[in-house]
């Protein structure tokens, strides 16, 4: 499919079937909004991962199980949404062992326990080809609150939780082309993608202070990029403000890769939002709370694209911009 990404592919085939629920939201945003009882709304989002894609052939079955779960749980919690209950669709390679399907059981269970979800329904059947998993996942928000792509205004700071990268690079450790790194900084960045930290807590918190959010799954320029087209607004970036960790800064220091990879890299799912300047003690004080850092990292203008200046001033220039499905 030359030149076809996966955002054009939904954009032309599958959006206009989503035209007659204005809860799809376009299929622009990180889950649909349906109606619940008494002033709530439900979030509901789907995400699929392909062994030798989104994780390793040779990956703990438990991380794999919850992986599947955060990478969901992620897309609520950047709508602002509480997870409630989750239903799974299981590709299992035929001939697949019975102690790997307890494994990956066990790890289910460990995530339903630590988010307080159930595995409400699904479905289980054999295939050919890679193990594929398909998580739906629902949870519950204050209707006509979420945090929605779509509301970024001019003028908006840029901010981000935790920090970006970690998963680019840990992907390069799985993959044994880290060789060089300590192996302390090693094995954390390989942790970083192989059990993302879906930010469960930030994003409920963050109803009515943020006007934009999503979540960060195919790489934080590429991202912003979506927030920034269905919001019809610009992003300036500086990448020196950018919150690396310390694994990722020797990875750099290393010559691992650059920033580019930093930045165009997928996997963190952390969230990135806007909000007002007169937000920012408000959002400050909330990262103390949680106990997480969140960093502002650039400002929403007018017109369109996002802009990434580097320690010089210069613009980086970054090819792609993000994780693509569809080569593109
Ligand atoms: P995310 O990375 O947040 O999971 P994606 O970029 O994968 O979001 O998808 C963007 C939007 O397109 C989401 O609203 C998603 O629900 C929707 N979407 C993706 N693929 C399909 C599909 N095959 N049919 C309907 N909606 C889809
Ligand atoms: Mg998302």
């Amino acid at each position: 499919m030359p030149g076809l990404d996966e955002f054009s592919l939904i954009a032309r085939l599958f959006a206009p079937l989503a035209a007659r629920h204005p809860g799809a939201l376009g299929l622009t945003d990180d889950a649909a909004l349906i109606a619940g009882p008494a002033g709530r709304q439900w979030a509901v989002t789907a995400d699929a991962m392909v062994e030798g894609v989104h994780f390793l052939p040779d990956d703990p079955p438990e991380l794999i199980a919850r992986k599947l779960v955060r990478v969901n749980l992620s897309d609520l919690a950047a709508m602002g949404a509480k997870p409630f209950a989750v239903l799974l669709a299981s590709c299992f390679p035929l001939g697949v062992a019975d102690e790997w399907l307890e494994r990956f059981a066990a790890g289910l269970k460990s995530d339903c326990e630590e988010f307080s979800i159930a595995l409400i329904g699904g479905d289980t059947v054999a295939t050919p080809g890679p193990l594929t998993l398909a998580l739906t996942a629902i949870g519950d928000v204050p209707a006509e609150s979420a945090l929605l792509r779509s509301n970024a205004r001019s003028g908006d700071d840029i901010w981000v939780s935790g920090s970006i990268g970690d998963a680019a690079f840990g992907l390069l450790v799985g993959q044994g082309k880290a060789a060089s790194l300590d192996p302390a900084d090693a094995q954390w960045l390989l942790g970083r993608y192989r059990l993302p930290l879906p930010r469960t807590a930030l994003g409920p918190a963050l109803l009515g202070l943020a006007h934009a959010a999503m979540d960060i799954s195919d790489g934080l320029v590429g991202d912003l990029g979506h927030i920034c087209e269905t919001s019809g607004v610009g992003a300036l970036v500086d990448a020196a403000k950018v919150p690396l960790s310390a694994a990722v800064r020797a990875a750099l220091a290393a010559g691992l890769g650059g920033i580019e990879r930093v930045l165009a890299g997928g996997d963190d799912y952390e969230l990135l939002f806007t909000a007002a300047p007169d937000a920012a003690q408000s959002v400050a004080a909330l990262g103390r709370a949680l106990g997480l850092r969140l960093t502002a990292i650039g400002r929403i203008i007018e017109g369109q694209g996002v802009r990434v200046t580097g320690a010089d001033g210069r613009t980086l220039s970054l090819a792609g911009g993000g994780y693509r499905h569809f080569g593109g």
